[in-house]
């Protein structure tokens, strides 16, 4: 173990290459590009449907041979309620469809050609067949497996045409139409990801996402002329066929996924973010009609996340983004998919409230972490969504601080608005919310397709973001920040799993930081330190002072214990925490006012920071614990409202 992170140390990657191109093209290639993708699809607005033909060019980048390929096919999740996901969805307590969705409402992806061309096997359009590797349930379709004739061995390359029609659904999961909105994403059929173990192709599951390699896109849309459209990647060509509809050509280089947008109502605005040392980028916002007024404020958060993220962890490699504004009562609320994302809609949200902001920082950020960093969402989800949730908080509280009540915290930042953090807490009354009510339902280790679908959310956010932040007070700032930069560059364009980033947290910083991701990431144990009793007794001229800490929960940490006597004195003791519980006995001359463990808010996972202090009697200082402690209170709540996004 130790070798291994001693290796890594020497070995840090070099930083990204600074990519000006804003064709699309990138070159020489940044991605192993072994699932590339040519799509020809045209959508009918009238009827809801889309009819695709796509070439795909596949390259076994694994150790063992393909006998078989699989595909994602994702709209069959709404094809009914039958599927894994609309039976996970109503375990998770989403709201059930209001109104009931109409026969032509659901969705779903049919298809009716798929042929090897090389190696040439002809037709393998009869010996499709469904399967459901994950659950077994007979009734999804989300997965479909085209048997070989001929096994792909290591190396070896497969083009494969496929035709297909899908019907969009009205919108669910942030897809489908509504009036005249479109927006398409995990459309078309897609290839799973063949590793070493076997493919690696999931069904669709209503609390996780997707998981694919990288490729080069070249997809050409065909949608009524005069209708703006956003897409993956760059614009190449426009072609009016002259029969009221116009082609839109696009396409991205290194990019593991593509999707699209078009309506008649959206407006363009275009920016550019600008830097002394990062690449330029192109902004492109599609924005509904009645939000005219904010262009600035989604062109000003991308900036920001473009900026901080880029000097964090490495450079934007696309030079250009693409940012949509879904409509309202879409339900196509912020998501994330390569150099495109939408932003939130509940924007009559005033000026002081940074929730908008947020969510773009959040959707924005998701293209370091999901876009170039690639791991597997339907596993680890925290990987990509904790990460940027940590990410997206630390970079709202920088840009935004000097005008939107940002606070900090005992010298280390604290991620959450104030004002937003008091909205969450009145709406949420006194419940325990977030990752403290969740912090038991699943180690975070668990396969996050199989985290209960009502709390995964706790597991995947908020927890991720409590311990990157108790890393950040713990090892501090510019130690995390080399960790994640580490990180970035050693797995850009490439799937890393858990173990990747536990190594190179551990070479980076110089010490072996296994316990802490043992119980941090791989159990589901609370850690839970507090005060259990403070007492000071007058014993001739001398005052015997008693102070017991206890561990209330299964998980160690390191903590300090301060306390502080009647006539300034203060005493601060370092417990390994192991043992539950400890003591510490003073003879002084003055009496305790205030014992308090962890006093600087390093264990920002501990469950209950309520019972972290005791106070003999009440003095001026007293106040503000009781607000910081409070404060903590709102803190996790509001981490709740992370979960939301995605
Ligand atoms: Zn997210």
């Amino acid at each position: 173990m130790r070798a291994a992170w001693c290796v890594l140390a020497l070995s840090v990657a070099a930083p990204l290459r600074a990519q000006p191109a804003r064709t699309g093209a990138i070159d020489p290639p940044l991605s192993p590009r072994n699932a590339s993708y040519t799509i020809r699809a045209t959508l009918d607005p009238a009827t809801r449907t889309i009819t695709g033909t796509e070439t795909i060019v596949w390259r076994n980048i694994s150790s063992r041979a393909a006998t078989d390929l699989q595909f994602h096919l994702y709209w069959n999740a709404w094809r009914d309620a039958r599927s894994t996901f609309m039976r996970e969805r109503a375990l998770s307590g989403a709201p059930s469809d209001n109104p009931p969705r109409r026969s032509d409402e659901w969705g779903r992806i049919d298809i009716s050609s798929i042929a090897l061309t090389s190696p040439a096997s002809g037709d393998l359009t009869a010996s499709q067949r469904f399967i459901a590797p994950d659950d077994g349930n007979e009734h999804d379709r989300t997965v479909l497996s085209v048997p070989l004739v001929l096994p792909i061995e290591p190396g070896g390359s497969a083009t494969i045409d496929i035709g297909w029609t899908a019907h969009v659904p009205r919108t669910i999961a942030r897809t489908g139409a509504i009036g005249n909105y479109f927006f398409i994403a995990q459309w078309f059929p897609k290839v799973g990801v063949l590793q070493d173990e076997g493919w690696n192709c999931h069904q669709f599951h209503a609390a996780t996402e997707f998981f694919a390699d990288y490729g080069v896109y070249d997809v050409s849309l065909t949608v009524p002329t005069g209708w703006p459209l956003g897409a993956t990647g760059v614009e190449r060509e426009k072609r009016d066929n002259g029969n009221g509809t116009t082609t839109h050509r696009y396409h991205q280089d290194d990019v593991h996924d593509f999707a699209w947008t078009t309506s008649p109502d959206y407006l363009v605005r275009t920016a550019t973010f600008e830097h002394p040392t990062l690449p330029a980028v192109d902004m492109r916002l599609l924005l509904q009609p009645e939000h005219d007024g904010q262009a600035d404020r989604h062109f000003d958060a991308t900036r920001a996340t473009l900026k901080y993220y880029g000097e964090w962890y490495g450079p934007y490699p696309y030079g250009h983004i693409t940012i949509v504004d879904p409509a309202w009562q879409s339900g196509a609320g912020g998501m994330e998919y390569p150099t495109l994302f939408t932003a939130g809609t509940r924007w009559l949200a005033p000026a002081r409230v940074t929730t908008p902001e947020s969510v773009t920082v959040h959707e924005a950020g998701h293209q370091f972490w999901y876009g170039v960093v690639g791991n597997n969402e339907f596993e680890h989800a925290w990987l990509d969504e904790g990460f940027n949730t940590f990410s997206t908080a630390r970079a709202v509280s920088q840009v935004f601080d000097p005008n939107y009540l940002a606070v900090r915290y005992f010298g280390g930042f604290v991620p959450w608005v104030f004002r937003d953090i008091r909205i969450s807490r009145e709406t949420d009354g006194n419940r325990l919310t977030g990752y403290r009510r969740d912090a038991e339902s699943d180690a975070q280790s668990t396969l996050s397709w199989r985290y209960f679908p009502a709390t995964g959310g706790s597991i995947t956010y908020n927890k991720t973001a409590l311990w990157l932040n108790t890393m950040e007070r713990w090892l501090g700032w510019p130690t995390l920040q080399r960790i994640m930069s580490t990180f970035f560059n050693a797995w850009a364009f490439k799937h890393p799993k858990p173990d990747d980033f536990f190594r190179t947290a551990s070479g980076v910083a110089g010490s072996d930081l296994t316990w802490f991701f043992d119980q941090a990431q791989r159990s589901s144990n609370v850690f839970d330190y507090g005060i259990q009793d403070l007492k000071s007794e007058r014993d001739g001229d001398r005052v015997r002072t008693t102070v017991v800490v206890r561990r209330y929960g299964e998980a160690v940490f390191p903590v300090e214990v301060l306390v502080t006597f009647e006539n300034g004195d203060r005493v601060t003791e370092r417990w390994d925490g192991r043992e539950r519980w400890t003591m510490y006995v003073y003879e002084r001359p003055s009496q305790a006012l205030h014992a308090q463990v962890d006093p600087n808010r390093v264990l920002l996972l501990d469950v209950s920071p309520t019972n972290n202090s005791r106070t003999l009697r009440p003095q001026g200082r007293r106040a503000a614990t009781k607000w910081s402690a409070k404060w903590l209170v709102w803190l996790e709540d509001y981490l709740l409202t992370w979960a939301a996004l995605v």
